[in-house]
């Protein structure tokens, strides 16, 4: 068998040869330079970056040109069939500058489209609302994007399908709108405008679409393909037109999921609820959580033992696209870690024991730290 060398597995992992080197010196294997190593070794360094290891089999046919080679692989979700895929709703994400009217916007949702004969609206906040229009669900991510920039990455741009930029109609694009923008692209978010505050005598919409147009953002009637809508969050003018776009572009995303699949699910809000103990909100991806459900989220274990819908009320499951409370951490989760349903208990207790011990080992690691957040995004 060919050789397994630093270097190599070091560009199969997308990292410098010193990067490897650092690992296995915390794996405890110190080795000469050019020196092979063991395929076991090897594996173990391909574990801590999220890679799987296999090598490459020998074509005999081929004769010996072909090298053997180790090969990494992001371990995916399993693609599931067509016939058991379902719509879901779309997870939706509200961004823009300060004061252009991003609460006002969740607010009015909260308050005015709650899923139908729950008066009195939304008055728990769990990080994320359901609002229905026209008998579809939307999800809202219920933390305008400004105030979570910085790890907007890890708090739900991963599980966002669309990103609503908002602009104040008489304020114009401001620096971060400009950021909400190129952060949406950035993440490859649909993005849909919507052109605030037009109720204001000072509103000047055609100068907002040619800002938009100037970076990189054709609205639609001038031949692009933003999408926009022109509100008024504080009356309520075109808040419909709004959602009704946002049900358009979740059909052309053809948004879909196997509801029986393995359950998945982002974690968005983790905190230590007095009487309650550890919980944290999740949006799950695919599957269904149910009470019971063993799991495993980042480095620890956990159960479900309630699951808590954004009106505050017990529920028994939890769909795919639907934001849940969920009881039942061991400790408390990082956002950004993805909760996934396990055989059993034991499965799962073991599976985080081996990831503390991972975890412990790369602390002992500090100019790992910026990579310690991808570590658990690929189960
Ligand atoms: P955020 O910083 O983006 O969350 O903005 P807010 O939702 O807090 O809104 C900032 C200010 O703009 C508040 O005083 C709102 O009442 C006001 N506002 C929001 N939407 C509208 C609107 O459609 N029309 C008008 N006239 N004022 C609005
Ligand atoms: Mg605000």
């Amino acid at each position: 068998k060919p050789p397994i060398l630093v270097p190599d597995l070091a560009a199969r992992l997308g990292l410098k040869p010193f990067n490897v080197m650092a690992d296995l010196i915390k794996l405890g294997v110190f080795p000469a330079p050019n020196q092979p190593l063991e395929p076991e070794v090897a594996a173990q360094v391909c574990e801590i970056h999220g890679f799987t290891f296999e090598r490459e089999k020998r074509d005999k046919d081929k004769g010996f040109h072909k090298v053997e080679e180790v090969i990494v692989e992001p371990e995916a979700p399993e693609a599931e069939p067509e016939n058991l895929l379902k719509e879901r709703p779309p997870i939706v994400t509200i961004m823009g500058h300060v004061d252009h009217g991003k609460t006002s916007i969740l607010d009015y949702y909260r308050n005015s489209k709650v899923v139908s004969g729950e008066a009195g609206g939304i008055t728990q906040h769990i990080g994320a609302y359901q609002v229905s229009h026209n008998d579809q669900l939307i999800t809202f991510l219920d933390t305008p994007g400004h105030a979570i920039f910085a790890d907007m990455r890890k708090r739900g741009a991963n599980i966002t399908d669309i990103a609503v930029i908002v602009v104040a109609a008489n304020d114009g694009i401001m620096p971060q709108t400009l950021e909400a923008i190129k952060f949406a692209q950035k993440a490859q978010k649909t993005i849909i405008v919507a052109i605030n505050k037009c109720d204001l005598p000072s509103a000047n919409v055609e100068r907002v679409k040619t800002q938009l147009a100037e970076n990189g953002l054709q609205t639609t009637d001038y031949g692009g393909d933003t999408e926009f809508a022109c509100i008024s969050a504080l009356k309520g003018d075109g808040m419909d037109v709004l959602l009704e776009l946002i049900l358009l572009q979740a059909e052309v995303m053809e948004l879909r999921a196997n509801p029986k699949a393995t359950a998945r699910a982002g974690v968005i809000e983790a905190r230590v609820v007095p009487g309650r103990g550890t919980t944290a909100t999740v949006i799950v991806e695919s599957g269904t959580l149910k009470i019971g459900t063993p799991f495993i989220c980042g480095p620890f274990a956990g159960k479900v033992r309630s699951l808590i819908n954004d009106l505050g009320k017990n529920v028994k499951v939890a769909l795919p696209g639907t934001p849940v409370e969920v009881i039942g951490f061991e400790e408390l989760p990082h956002v950004g870690d993805h909760l996934t349903e396990m055989k059993n208990e034991r499965e799962a207790k073991a599976l985080g024991s081996e990831r503390q011990e991972e975890l412990r080992l790369k602390r002992l690691k500090p100019q790992h730290r910026n990579r310690m957040e991808d570590l658990f995004t690929m189960v």
